[in-house]
C-alpha cells in the first residue's frame, strides 16, 4: 500500500512539474556554480566580454565584421542516448544547422515579423555552421556522433551541474573544442532540474593568465533531446518547436548574456547598448506590450523577438547589431581557432543590397525570384559564387523588369553568393539551397 502511494506521489508530481515550463536555459546557474567551486571564473567571463567591447568601441561603430569575410564553423553533434527515442534521427540534426544558419544570417523567414521599431538595429552574422567533414584524426565523418549514454544516475538522465555528458565515462568525449563546436544532444530533462540547455560562453581574454577558465573540454553547448532541431515531435511545451534553443545556447557560446541580465532589475545590463533594457525575462509569451524598463531617449518595449529572451519561440526572431557584432568579435578574438575564413568577392555595403534587391524565396529548393527596386540595365550580369568563392552561374538582366527568375535545382544545398554589377552599381547577397 505504502508502495503505491509513493507511487501515486510521483505521478502526481510528475504531472506538476510537466504542467509548468521547463526552465529554458541553464547557463547562469551552471556559471554560478562553476563560480563557487572556481572562485573567479565570473570575472574572466567579465574581461573577456569587456576586452571585445573595448575593441568594438575602438571601431568607432562601425560593424567589427569585413563584409568580404565568410566565417565557417565546423560542427560536431554527439547523440548521448539513454532510450531509442533519446537517439534522435540525422533529419533533426539537419534541421538545427538550418535554423542556426538562417537565424544567426537573419534569413529566417519570420524575421518579417519584426517590429518596425527594431527591423533597423536588426543583425546578421556571415557565418555558416556545417556538420564536420573531417574529425580530429584526419578521417571523413558525417559530423554526427552517436553513443549509448550511461549516466551515474539513469533515472535522472544527464546533470547540468555535473556536466557528465561530456564524460567519455558517462556520456561521450568533446572533440578538440579550439577547432570544432561540440553540440550535446542528451535527456536533460531531470527531475526536479528540467532544463533544455546550457553552454559555458568564452574566457581566456588575452589580459588574464591561462588555466583558471573552465577546463577546454567543456566547451560547447549542451541540448535536451525534446528541444533539438525543428519541429521534434518530443516536445514539451509547444513554444519550443523552433529549434531555437540551440541559437540561444550558441549565443550563450559566442559570448552573449540574457537580455534581461537576469536581474529583476533594470539597473542590471547585459553591456549590449542596442537592446532595450528590460527588468525581467518574458514568460514564455509574445507579450508586445512589455515595456518593464524607461529607456535612455526613445522608449522601446521589451525585446521580446530577441534569441537571448525566454518569450516564445514563435515570436523569437532577431539579434541586434550589438549582438551579431559582439559574437563575431568574440570569434575572432576569443575562439580564434574555430572558424575557417573565405574570403569571397570584391566588397559592397550589404546593408545597401537589402535595402535595393531582395531575393525570395530564401532559403530556395527549386527557384530564386531576385526583386529590384529600380531598374537595371539590360546586360548586367548577375554572377553567383559558392561559398568556397567559386562562381558557378553567371547570367545577364535580359530585359527591363523589376524581377529575374533563377533555377537553382542543380545546386549543391549551402550558401551562395549573387553579385550584381555594372559600371556604376555593385550589389552583393547570400541566399541558401536546400
Ligand atoms: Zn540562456
Amino acid at each position: 500500500m505504502k508502495k503505491i502511494y509513493l507511487l501515486f506521489v510521483l505521478l502526481v508530481s510528475i504531472q506538476l512539474i510537466q504542467a509548468q515550463h521547463v526552465v529554458p536555459c541553464y547557463t547562469t546557474e551552471v556559471v554560478n556554480h562553476y563560480e563557487s567551486i572556481h572562485p573567479g571564473y565570473k570575472d574572466k567571463i567579465s574581461q573577456a566580454f569587456a576586452q571585445s567591447k573595448n575593441l568594438l568601441d575602438q571601431m568607432h561603430g562601425s560593424r567589427g565584421v569585413n563584409d568580404d569575410t565568410l566565417y565557417k564553423i565546423p560542427v560536431v553533434v554527439h547523440i548521448v542516448y539513454t532510450t531509442p527515442t533519446e537517439n534522435l534521427p540525422d533529419s533533426l540534426v539537419y534541421s538545427q544547422i538550418d535554423v542556426l544558419n538562417w537565424d544567426y544570417n537573419r534569413w529566417n523567414e519570420d524575421a518579417v515579423q519584426t517590429r518596425e521599431i527594431f527591423k533597423p538595429i536588426a543583425g546578421s552574422m556571415h557565418i555558416e555552421f556545417y556538420l564536420a567533414d573531417t574529425d580530429p584524426n584526419g578521417n571523413p565523418t558525417t559530423g554526427i556522433v552517436r553513443k549509448a549514454g550511461t549516466p551515474a544516475s539513469t533515472f535522472l538522465g544527464f546533470n547540468a551541474f555535473q556536466d557528465n555528458v561530456k564524460l567519455a565515462a558517462e556520456g561521450d568525449a568533446a572533440w578538440n573544442t579550439n577547432k570544432y563546436l561540440n553540440i550535446w544532444v542528451c535527456n536533460l530533462n531531470t527531475l526536479p532540474l528540467g532544463v533544455l540547455g546550457y553552454a559555458f560562453p568564452p574566457t581566456g581574454a588575452s589580459n588574464w593568465p591561462a588555466g583558471s577558465e573552465t577546463d577546454s573540454a567543456s566547451q560547447g553547448v549542451v541540448i535536451d533531446y525534446t528541444a533539438f532541431g525543428r519541429n521534434n515531435p518530443y516536445i514539451i511545451d509547444p513554444g519550443v518547436i523552433a529549434g531555437r534553443t540551440c541559437v540561444h545556447e550558441t549565443g550563450h557560446y559566442l559570448g552573449l548574456r540574457h537580455i534581461w541580465a537576469d536581474e529583476a532589475a533594470c539597473a542590471e545590463d547585459d553591456g549590449i547598448d542596442d537592446t532595450p533594457k528590460a527588468g525581467d525575462k518574458t514568460n514564455f509569451d509574445c507579450d508586445t506590450t512589455k515595456n518593464t524598463c524607461v529607456d535612455v531617449g526613445i522608449d522601446y518595449p521589451d525585446m521580446i523577438e530577441n534569441y537571448m529572451d525566454y518569450s516564445d519561440e514563435r515570436c523569437q526572431n532577431m539579434f541586434t547589431r550589438g549582438q551579431t557584432d559582439m559574437m563575431l568579435m568574440n570569434l575572432i578574438t576569443l575562439r580564434p581557432q574555430l572558424a575557417h575564413k573565405v574570403v569571397i568577392g570584391v566588397g559592397v555595403n550589404d546593408i545597401h543590397a537589402e535595402r535595393s534587391i531582395s531575393i525570395y524565396p530564401n532559403p530556395s529548393s527549386d527557384f530564386i525570384q531576385i526583386q529590384f527596386k529600380s531598374l537595371l540595365s539590360i546586360g548586367t550580369p548577375i554572377s553567383i559564387f559558392n561559398s568556397t568563392g567559386v562562381k558557378v552561374r553567371e547570367e545577364r538582366i535580359q530585359d527591363e523588369s523589376f524581377k529575374k527568375q533563377i533555377d537553382v535545382r542543380s545546386f549543391e544545398p549551402g550558401i551562395y553568393y549573387i553579385q550584381i554589377a555594372n559600371a556604376t552599381e555593385n550589389y552583393r547577397l547570400k541566399f541558401s539551397v536546400y
